[in-house]
């Protein structure tokens, strides 16, 4: 039977758009290529709801930052000379929005979105009682000099002034809040604490989402590859995927990365590039009977998060512009690991690199910064490039594009979305 709605790609963005749909009575089916569901992008991230760090990669000085990483300098982002050829186009956009004005139009919709999408998750971890190893509120940003702390802090006040909650405390309140940090303290320059903030397993989650919604009478295809869009008459009206053509009244694409790829065969070029991450995590390392990390760490100076999950640990971080290369070079991961030692000296000691399970993903990055949510054109419309935020945003990105689509209004404004601004 044709569904209201076919969703291309079944990570947090897909699964939560298919949420928000069918709970309105909509009929729904998500079509994923990989043999299950969230096992791209959203497997294995650092798992943080954190509507703080909305601001977008390109802030002011990105462009500089970047050709410095060429030369191997130190940076945030790094660019791979052999990503060049594909990222050109987006790129020039990217470094265009790296203006203050720019920057802060973004972050600004990112964080209303953000702030939307926090309490959405966490209504819905509730009323389907998904285990996700969520353990309560408050997420740490640690700083290891003045500058960036007061960089970071006036962001902060910024967002403040939107409503986000913050404190601004020294490295002993830190380690107060977060005992494992204990070690590290004079190492310091202070912290800022977001008590809204948390963590919690996205994949959990979306295994939660998957079941609920085939409880539903939801369509969850898996192993089927999507591999053009069909259209009759300038309007939409399926998918030609290698187990048949699905038809459906309206397609979303929420393919993550990969989403331009099925857009570009209708003339389509989403301005959406994929940055790369990795993540370590050691199983089972926990004991509860001891001092363990409880809040998820955000260490500004290493570019990485280190987040407890149950009895596990995860180091997440790097931002790579590599196009879609899945290599897993051994310096990445042991670079990963030297970070989780740099904020977590003690825990470390027992166990080794070879110990963590090894993860890479592609965040949909858009050139401005911000998701593409919305109507594209008649049985056509997409949610994704959400970049580092896609947990954060996915249950506001869903229900924002549930309301637009079934015409009920949004609690939120959605322009900064429309994806006709590519
Ligand atoms: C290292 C790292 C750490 C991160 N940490 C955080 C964090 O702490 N907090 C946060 O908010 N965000 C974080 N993110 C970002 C977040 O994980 C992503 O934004 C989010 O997972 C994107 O979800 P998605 O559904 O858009 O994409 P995906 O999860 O990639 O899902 C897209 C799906 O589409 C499928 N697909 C693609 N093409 C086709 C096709 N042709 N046919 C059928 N199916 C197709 C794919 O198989 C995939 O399953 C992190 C990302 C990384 C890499």
């Amino acid at each position: 039977m044709k569904p209201d709605f076919q969703i291309i790609g079944g990570g947090l963005i897909g699964l939560s758009t298919a949420y928000a749909l069918i709970k309105r009575g909509a009929s729904v089916r998500i079509i994923e290529a990989r043999e299950g569901i969230a096992l791209e992008t959203s497997f294995a991230n650092a798992g943080m709801v954190h509507a703080s760090l909305a601001d977008p990669w390109n802030g002011p000085g990105v462009g500089r930052q970047l050709l410095g990483s060429i030369f191997g300098l130190p940076s945030p982002m790094i660019l791979r000379l052999q990503a060049l050829p594909s990222v050109t186009t987006w790129g020039l956009k990217f470094l265009k929005h790296a203006t203050p004005a720019r920057h802060w139009h973004a972050t600004k919709a990112n964080y209303q979105l953000a702030n939307y999408s926090v309490n959405l998750i966490q209504n819905w971890r509730e009323e389907l009682n998904i285990e996700d190893d969520y353990q309560g509120p408050g997420l740490l940003k640690i700083f290891r000099d003045a500058p960036t702390l007061a960089k970071a802090s006036a962001l902060t006040n910024k967002l403040q002034a939107l409503g986000l909650k913050a404190e601004y405390i020294t490295g002993e309140e830190a380690a107060v809040k977060e005992p494992c940090l204990g070690p590290i303290t004079d190492r310091l320059a202070g912290a800022i604490y977001y008590p809204e903030d948390y963590k919690a397993d996205a994949y959990a989650f979306c295994q939660g989402l998957a079941t609920e919604i085939k409880r539903l009478g939801g369509e969850i295809l898996t192993g089927v590859f999507v591999k053009a869009l069909l259209s009759e008459r300038g309007k939409v009206i399926g998918a030609g995927a290698d187990a048949g053509d699905l038809c459906a009244n309206t397609t979303i694409i929420a393919a993550g990365a990969h989403s331009t790829h099925v857009l570009r065969p209708q003339g389509v070029k989403l301005a959406l590039r994929p940055v790369k991450g990795y993540s370590l995590t050691f199983e089972d390392i926990l004991d509860e009977n001891q001092t363990v990390p409880k809040l998820p760490v955000v260490d500004d100076a290493l570019h990485c998060a280190v987040t407890p999950l149950g009895k596990s640990i995860r180091i997440a971080g790097t931002a790579e512009i590599a196009g879609y290369n899945r290599a897993m070079p051994n310096a990445r991961l042991r670079l990963l690991f030297e970070m989780l030692r740099a904020v977590y000296p003690e825990l470390s000691q027992n166990i080794s690199p070879q110990d963590g399970i090894a993860w890479h993903g592609f965040r949909p990055v858009s050139a401005d910064g911000m998701p593409f949510i919305g109507h594209m054109k008649p049985g056509l419309a997409i949610n994704t490039g959400h970049g580092h935020m896609g947990w954060t945003m996915s249950a506001g990105s869903g229900e924002l594009l549930a309301n637009l689509l079934l015409g009920t209004p949004t609690g939120l404004d959605a322009s900064a979305f429309n994806p006709s601004r590519n």
